[in-house]
């Protein structure tokens, strides 16, 4: 197995899932500084496992948290110090972590001679499993994505398990910035068996970038992008023209005929738009309205345009430069830097401009939308 490759600009690397499903491994007290059997940086990934677990909750996955869940006497505790009691403050998932986003927690290592290092050995509360959980989901293609601590131990154990319990439909996926080894070394050794069994290895950035693999939307607000007739539907430009927008195009392709223009949207609000707004969403939106231009109708709009002396106000050259220019291609990408999503086109002012408004008002929607799903 040779090393993965993320393409940046190319197609998907792993391609589209049906469903997505993320086990965070024992993000528990006694794995973190202060604990019994603390991993350096332990608790350093719970921002990364947070944000990929708010991504699945955007892509209507599913979350799982596993925890070590032990007796008082165990067997285990023969070879490693006392840690994740059941019920006592080591055993809790550290802070940050919120057992309320997690569709199950499995406990596992609960009975008196048993080591259960692999999230595939525990159980929730109502007796389900991790292969339950993935049996249930069929035939669908399945992303299983793993982190969590300790990357040569517990989250070894779980992504080996993840390909000998599944089928060809599940990829396995380790997200090697969201999980801690105990030891570097061991961490590396244990990376490099995994990626031999066939296991991915990425960044949260690879992920959250949407670079590596996208979620087909289950449950999708009205602009369900799945459906080629709805997008049909959103294709339209002239929902987002205005006059203002009309006329200064119009003094660009007069005035300024060669003078380019660099657009990028960031967000300024307080809300991180990625928990609202999915990236291979925007894209395909902003692609299918790059791919249709302006439409017959439009165009026949912004041609019967007059002015008060009742002459057209745009000339048939500037309908037909309308006509025959693409708009340039939009670009929707995660930024590491500032943790969101960040826009951006380039080319001709006279064309280019256009996407100004398109792309302020499409991002509101969605951002309304998202956010109506996600509260
Ligand atoms: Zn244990």
């Amino acid at each position: 197995m040779e090393k993965v490759e993320i393409q940046r600009n190319g197609e998907l690397l792993l391609g589209e899932f049906d469903d997505v499903i993320v086990v965070g491994v024992d993000i528990q007290n006694d794995f973190c500084e202060g604990g019994s059997l603390a991993i350096p940086d332990g608790a350093s990934i719970v921002p990364k496992f947070n944000g990929i677990a708010k991504w699945v909750k955007l892509n209507n996955g599913t979350v799982i948290l596993t925890r070590d869940w032990h007796p008082e006497k165990t067997t285990h505790f023969d070879q490693w110090p006392v840690h994740c009691v059941s019920g006592s403050r080591g055993a809790e998932f550290t802070p940050g972590i919120d057992p309320g986003m997690a569709d199950l927690i499995l406990s596992k290592g609960m009975g008196s001679t048993e080591d259960a290092y692999s999230g595939f050995q525990g159980r929730s509360a109502d007796n389900q499993t991790l292969s339950d959980v993935i049996k249930q989901r069929g035939s669908k293609r399945v992303a299983l994505l793993i982190c969590g601590l300790a990357t040569d131990y517990c989250v070894k154990s779980t992504a080996l398990d993840a390909i000998s319990n599944t089928d060809g439909n599940v990829e396995v996926i380790a997200v090697v910035d969201a999980m801690k080894a105990v030891s570097e070394d061991t961490g590396n050794i244990a990376l490099s068996q995994m990626q031999q069994k066939g296991i991915h290895l990425v960044t949260s950035a690879d992920i959250l970038s949407e670079k590596v693999l996208s979620v087909h939307r289950k449950v999708v607000s009205p602009d369900a992008l799945v459906s080629p007739e709805a997008e049909d539907k959103l294709e339209d430009i002239s929902y987002d023209l205005d006059y203002y927008k009309l006329t200064m195009s119009n003094f660009a392709f007069e005035f300024e005929p060669d003078t380019e223009v660099t657009l990028t949207f960031h967000n300024r609000g307080n809300q991180r738009l990625m928990d609202y707004v999915g990236i291979g969403n925007l894209q395909s939106l902003f692609d299918s309205i790059q791919r249709r231009g302006f439409s017959h109708e439009e165009l026949s709009y912004i041609r019967g345009l007059r002015n008060s002396r009742g002459n057209n106000i745009f000339s048939d050259a500037y309908l037909e430069y309308l006509a025959n220019t693409p708009l340039p291609k939009v670009n929707v990408r995660y930024d590491p830097e500032i943790d969101d999503v960040v826009i951006d086109t380039a080319g001709i002012w006279a064309i280019t401009s256009f996407w100004e408004t398109i792309i302020m008002s499409r991002v509101n929607e969605m951002y309304f939308q998202g956010y109506m799903r996600v509260i």
